[in-house]
């Protein structure tokens, strides 16, 4: 099902994790509207990047939505937005991660986030909040095997 013009619903329940272990990854109906909400803010990141480099800039989301039981497999925390659809780690394709994290910083502050953390080099991790908009950026990196945060 199509939330927005470039992201389905099954765009942010698809979860490789989820495949490996065969576990259910639906949205639930009590946080379709977190999945809209989710959705929106992914669709003016995209449109805005089209708009800045003068060409689509697709964005590719590897982990979204995550129920309990797989946010418990990844070993998430158990207060992640991604168990309320309110989180997505994401990628551009043609943008480095560090690029595309210093765009969200400095072109969706007026549309408000809670959380945008450059991870290890590798991804975005983009959360939304019901309550918070701490528009937190944070770099995590990994340090004598544990992930140390630090603030931009
Ligand atoms: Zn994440």
């Amino acid at each position: 099902m199509q939330l927005t013009t470039n992201f389905s619903k099954e765009e942010l329940e698809r979860s490789s994790m989820a495949i490996k272990y065969d576990l259910d990854n639906s949205i639930p109906s009590h946080l379709q509207g977190n999945a809209y909400r989710l959705a929106e803010w992914l669709q003016v990141l995209r449109d805005r990047l089209k708009q800045h480099f003068g060409k689509d800039v697709p964005i590719v989301v590897s982990s979204a939505y995550r129920s309990p039981a797989l946010n418990a497999k990844v070993r998430g925390s158990a207060t992640s937005a991604h168990i309320e659809c309110l989180a997505a780690d994401i990628k551009a394709i043609g943008l480095s991660v560090p690029s595309l994290w210093n765009f969200i910083r400095e072109n969706m502050a007026d549309v408000g986030y809670d959380q945008n953390i450059e991870e290890h080099q590798s991804w975005v991790h983009i959360g939304l909040s019901s309550t918070r908009k701490r528009r937190q950026d944070l770099i995590a990196r990994r340090e004598h095997g544990e992930t140390v945060y630090r603030r931009a």
